[in-house]
């Protein structure tokens, strides 16, 4: 029988959602036995090269691409899970939602403490960059999200009893102690 299809990404994230997922241990070897990766960071596929089961999306959408990313996942993964507070209501980069999008970039590039050599006072405008969103988006409001695991990030037995109880079907079993919010 062929096994269930994950695919993972990381939008506007730190990749600690992710690192989550690698810190199950050695149920990192269960979990090889159990699904197959397609896109994703963990085997470095950069494309979908087939429809998968699962989608785990970390991080919500700050950027065009980003957006580009979650509606390519919506499309080509049947169930699609919001992985930690940042896929589920922005999380740190969504802190610039009450900052004028004008402020965040002169801070950024102009007039911020850590800025440098920008005597010119260039932000960058190259048309190959992503175009920057007016706020930062919680995934669920650009595409239907069907599961959501909390956490910054869930620790790594939630993440998987949540695979595993997708891959088999069974009920999810999350005592209080799995379920972490910071
Ligand atoms: S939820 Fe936390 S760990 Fe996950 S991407 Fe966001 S900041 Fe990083």
């Amino acid at each position: 029988m062929s096994k269930p299809i994950v695919a993972t990404t990381s939008l506007a994230g730190c990749f600690g959602c992710h690192m989550s997922v690698l810190d199950i241990d050695e149920k990192i070897l269960e979990l090889i036995e159990l699904v197959e990766f397609n896109k994703s960071p963990i085997d470095d596929i950069k494309k979908f090269t087939k429809k998968c089961d699962i989608g785990l999306i970390e991080g919500g959408c700050c950027n065009s691409e980003n957006v580009h990313v979650l509606k390519e996942f919506r499309e080509h993964c049947r169930i699609l899970v919001a992985v930690g507070e940042c896929a589920i209501m922005g999380g740190l980069p969504a802190m610039r939602n009450g900052i004028p999008i004008e402020e965040c970039f002169n801070e950024a590039y102009l007039n911020g403490p850590t800025v440098v050599g920008n005597d010119a006072g260039i932000i960058p405008n190259d048309p190959e960059l992503p175009m920057i969103l007016d706020r930062v988006y919680p995934c669920h409001e650009i595409v239907k999200i069907d599961y959501f695991l909390p956490g910054c990030p869930p620790r790594a037995d939630l993440i998987w009893e949540a695979l595993v109880a997708l891959v088999t079907g069974d009920e999810m079993k999350l005592p209080y102690e799995v379920v972490k919010f910071d």
